[in-house]
């Protein structure tokens, strides 16, 4: 790793937009030391003392929006209205997760002995090692920062190579409103993360793919460090049956281009019953198609630029083989040309129609603008679909049948799951997978309390 980084705009690759010191492996025992220091003063700052100055610190992001959402646009490429979007969302979770810590605490139990009182105790857990991916820059390093905080532990974070500005943001932020060293954000590739969950910190938490996410797992089971993992996904949605065919077909598509589809809860398979498949798909394209792609500080850009040159060859490998493999080219299918970034990279909406479930693109995760419709007969075979993938992150079902609804909720291998909308999930609610999409507590909800704080069980003899 080079002393010096540099970010480039995925619009425009030629221009540097930042130039960052490189946090050296070495570094990060000192780094630790410090963590652990205001680790020890945070843990002492009662909860509700801690929620308020938790807040000026959300409130100072909140004022940043148009600061960050330009960095994000700049080193990521999505629209600034989906950057300043992302940035209001993550300030949204962290004060859903704020108002959450708030109640989990201390618990009484029943006790089997005469004269003793049980209460069941939660303790912050210490120093938390986050690592992030390149896809939403502020709000997945606020989706562990925030809880990690509420629940009274300190933060290093490392965020991508690719998108690291908006982290730093944060870290100047967090300096100004919180103690020195509690959030801490280090510069480095996999090299600085694979020796940051070597660490021995307390837990450390992953977003990313599966096969860094098992190396990271494989390094925090050395250290003994809990561990949580937030990985990939390839969302099917089930459309059976429509009354409004214009409606879903914006959420559908909505879910599947959003940040040009490079969404770990990205629709990318579009699982269409046979009778409804020709309308569909034809309202599809016809949307798809009219996606304006460019800058994402144009006003007027739907889909921005795909942020790394190895995950733009990504995209076209796959489709090239979509194509090899037979499926219909509905729509899209290259690289877009955007008139005043000719070097930008770019790639057009694309759907497929008469996908099969064997082919590459039903089965790997694509992580671009790319659709792939599968046709079914009847809705075990759409739920056969549906689950055949070692995936489990989310998916979606357009009904209006109260049984097959209830039979999607029951049956459907997904950590989250909706009904006649998109994939976009609120921001107080339960954010996971099941299956090779995530390991260990869920990033939002109930279940971070597992991770971000440990359990005592405590015995008090009075009499
Ligand atoms: P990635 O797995 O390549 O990298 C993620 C992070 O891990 C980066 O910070 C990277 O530098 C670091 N890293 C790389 N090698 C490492 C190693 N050996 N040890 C420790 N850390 C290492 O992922 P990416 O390409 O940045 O992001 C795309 C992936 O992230 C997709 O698979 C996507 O589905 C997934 N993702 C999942 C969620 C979710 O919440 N489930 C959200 C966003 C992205």
């Amino acid at each position: 790793m080079p002393d010096t980084m540099k970010v480039f705009n995925p619009a425009a690759p030629d221009e540097v937009v930042a130039q960052i010191s490189a946090t050296p492996t070495d570094e990060l025992p000192e780094i630790a030391r410090r963590a652990r220091a205001a680790f020890e003063v945070w843990r002492k700052v009662p909860m509700g003392e801690r929620a308020v100055k938790l807040e000026a610190f959300l409130a100072a992001i909140q004022a940043s929006v148009d600061e960050i959402a330009l960095s994000i646009a700049l080193e990521q490429g999505k629209p600034l209205r989906e950057a300043r979007a992302e940035t209001m969302k993550s300030v949204a979770e962290a004060r859903a997760m704020v108002a959450h810590a708030m109640t989990v605490g201390t618990a009484a139990a029943a006790s089997a002995r005469p004269g003793v009182r049980n209460m069941i105790v939660r303790r912050p857990r210490g120093v938390i090692g986050a690592l992030t991916p390149w896809n939403f820059p502020i709000l997945t390093p606020m989706r562990k920062i925030a809880p990690a905080l509420a629940f009274g532990n300190a933060i290093i974070l490392k965020p991508s190579e690719f998108t690291p500005t908006a982290a730093l943001v944060i870290e100047r932020l967090a300096g100004q409103h919180l103690p020195d060293g509690l959030v801490q954000v280090v510069i480095g590739d996999g090299t600085l993360g694979q020796a940051l969950c070597r660490s021995d910190l307390a837990g450390i938490t992953f977003t990313g793919s599966v096969a860094v996410g098992r190396k990271v797992a494989a390094a925090a089971a050395e250290a003994l460090s809990e561990v949580s993992l937030e990985l990939g996904g390839k969302n099917a949605v089930v459309v059976n049956d429509l009354t409004d065919i214009k409606k879903a077909v914006a959420a559908i598509a909505g879910a599947a281009m959003q940040c040009a589809g490079q969404r770990c809860t990205a629709i990318s398979r579009v699982v269409v019953a046979d009778d409804i498949a020709e309308p569909f798909v034809e309202a599809l394209a016809r949307h798809c198609q009219a996606l304006k792609v460019g800058d994402g500080r144009a006003d007027d850009t739907d889909i921005g630029a795909i942020t790394t040159e190895g995950q733009l060859r990504k995209i076209e490998e796959l489709v090239a083989s979509g194509r090899d493999a037979g499926a219909r080219l509905v729509v899209g299918g290259q690289r877009a040309a955007v008139a005043d970034r000719p070097n930008g990279r770019f790639f057009a909406p694309t759907v497929f129609d008469r996908v099969t479930p064997d082919m590459r693109i039903a089965r790997e995760e694509i992580f671009g603008p790319v659709i792939s419709v599968i046709r079914y007969g009847d809705f075990d075979e759409a739920i056969r679909i549906v689950n055949d993938t070692p995936f489990g992150l989310t998916s979606a079902l357009f009904s209006n049948r109260n049984d097959l609804i209830n039979r999607f909720i029951d049956d459907v291998q997904s950590g989250m799951i909706h009904i006649n909308h998109g994939t976009t999930p609120d921001s107080h609610m339960p954010f996971g997978g099941v299956a090779d999409s995530g390991l260990g507590a869920y990033s939002v909800g109930a279940s971070a309390a597992a991770f971000y704080t440990t359990e005592h069980a405590v015995y008090n003899q009075y009499a």
